[in-house]
């Protein structure tokens, strides 16, 4: 039987990165099967559901790189692939299960089902033995399933292993709301049989609702799916993953300038790996290996540190000409201009060199905004930690008269003659250079700083020197 496997996200927030990483493990399992992938939309919340976040999601599902066979905007061979559009569909469901006797109607008020449920539990009974009313009964209210109440209910988890829930456990539960909309559980287990699905791999969050989704599957005569509930992501402290740790939608890592193929990557290794010793792989090294059986069961902890180190592996595998078309963008809007043709070949000498020393795209921007324009003031943190110190004035000066004499304007000649000033003070080289790489680019992070001046040229490099000595006085 071919595979198929579905996301379905409620179109109620952004993408969190733990349900892009689930995203990802079923696409990853579909392609390595040659099965198909579907993405559903799980709307029944009317209230909470918009289409900006459906929009965002699935725009977040294609920036992963993740695209689907059947679905939302492509279509398929089950018409719909939206819940909100099924809602009569799901309820005429419920009815049927109360005319089969598999369901109930029920309006009784909480308080008295409690009591109901305490006193089977003070007798030893299964909470349906006191609560179940004959299907026959008055048509009003909720509908609830009437739970088998005969031994646990057992299914083996691909990623967890035997899996084994009490019957008393799985309580009889709302598929039917009095409003007559469908629960989650009902919405989404007659969705899986409809579908097809043959596999369900979804966030160990949902692993309660599973019981109750393999007793209506029963109850509705189909055969369940089988199921891998994968490891939640915690953050570096061990605590669920939430917005305390920062960022937690994909789309805040897609504006903050992470390359998706780095995400991909970063997502799929958390809490799967390609073999014991290769962390960075493509997306067809992943797919040819993946099996669902390989998730581990142990939480991941996403860590952003981990993750901009991978970004910046990527970043420096990029062609460099791509390297200097993805960042061009980010300095025209920082210049709130484009650049001219010999601004970006000035760029684009010095790019691979800011290319080594980027792990975010829009880093590399602020790197070189420097060569185009005047920058407004100095970064704070490397004035005060250099520009304060004694014989500053002096460095500057000798470096203006070295840089003012030089016949050709070249990097060998830029650097023959700045590193002649150390001796010439008799100061450290650090010391040196320190000050003149603030003086000419504003900051002490910047590309090389021979490189730097080169691409500056002469009379902007001599303005700068004096400015900085001018700030000093
Ligand atoms: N709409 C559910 C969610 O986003 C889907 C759960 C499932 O995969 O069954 O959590």
């Amino acid at each position: 039987m071919s595979v198929r496997v579905r996301m379905a996200p409620s179109p109620t927030g952004y993408l969190h990165v733990g349900t892009g990483r689930a995203a990802l493990y079923n696409w990853l399992y579909a392609r390595h099967t040659g099965g198909t992938f579907i993405v559903r939309i799980d709307d029944t919340d009317l209230e909470r559901s918009t289409k900006e976040f459906e929009d965002e999601i699935l725009a977040s599902f294609r920036w992963l790189g993740l695209d689907w066979d059947e679905g939302v905007e492509v279509g398929g061979p089950h018409g719909t692939y939206r819940q909100s559009d099924r809602i009569d569909y799901y309820a005429s469901i419920a009815h049927r299960l109360v005319d089969e006797g598999h369901a109930y109607f029920d309006n009784r008020p909480t308080e008295e089902l409690e009591e109901l449920r305490r006193k089977a539990q003070k007798e030893g009974k299964h909470p349906g033995h006191y609560i179940r009313r004959p299907s026959t009964e008055a048509s009003e209210g909720v509908i609830r399933l009437s739970v088998p109440q005969d031994g646990p209910v057992e299914f083996s988890d691909v990623v967890r292993g035997d899996m084994s829930f009490a019957a008393a456990d799985v309580d009889d539960f709302i598929i039917l709301r009095s409003n007559g909309t469908p629960t989650y559980h009902l919405a989404s287990t007659v969705d899986d049989i409809d579908y097809e699905i043959t596999h369900v791999a979804r966030g160990e969050d949902l692993l309660p609702s599973t019981p109750k989704h393999i007793v209506l599957t029963k109850a509705l005569g189909a055969e369940e799916p089988t199921y891998a509930h994968l490891p939640l992501l915690f953050g570096t402290d061990g605590k669920k993953l939430s917005k305390r740790h920062g960022a937690t939608a994909v789309t805040d890592f897609r504006e903050a300038g992470y390359l998706p193929d780095a995400m991909f990557n970063y997502l799929a290794n958390l809490g799967w790996s390609l073999d014991s010793e290769t962390t960075i792989f493509t997306r067809d090294k992943a797919v040819a290996a993946f099996d669902l059986t390989d998730v581990s069961k142990n939480p991941a902890a996403f860590d952003v540190a981990k993750l901009d180190w991978m970004n910046g592996e990527y970043v420096r595998a990029m062609d460099p000409e791509r390297f200097a078309d993805l960042v061009r963008p980010q300095v025209e809007s920082s210049l709130g201009r484009a650049l001219t043709r010999g601004e970006f070949d000035t760029f684009s000498a010095i790019a691979p060199l800011v290319q080594e020393r980027t792990r975010l795209l829009p880093e590399a921007g602020d790197q070189v905004v420097f060569l185009f324009e005047e920058f407004e003031a100095y970064d704070d943190t490397s004035w005060n930690k250099v520009m304060t110190k004694d014989g500053v004035a002096e460095t500057l000066a000798a470096a203006n008269e070295a840089l003012g004499d030089l016949g050709d304007w070249d990097i060998p000649a830029i650097e023959s003659a700045l590193r002649a000033l150390p001796e010439l003070l008799g100061i450290g080289a650090g010391k040196a250079f320190q000050p003149i790489r603030i003086a000419v680019t504003g900051s002490s992070v910047s590309p090389p700083l021979f490189e730097s001046i080169a691409a500056l040229g002469r009379e902007r490099t001599l303005q700068r020197l004096e400015r900085a000595t001018n700030q000093l006085a």
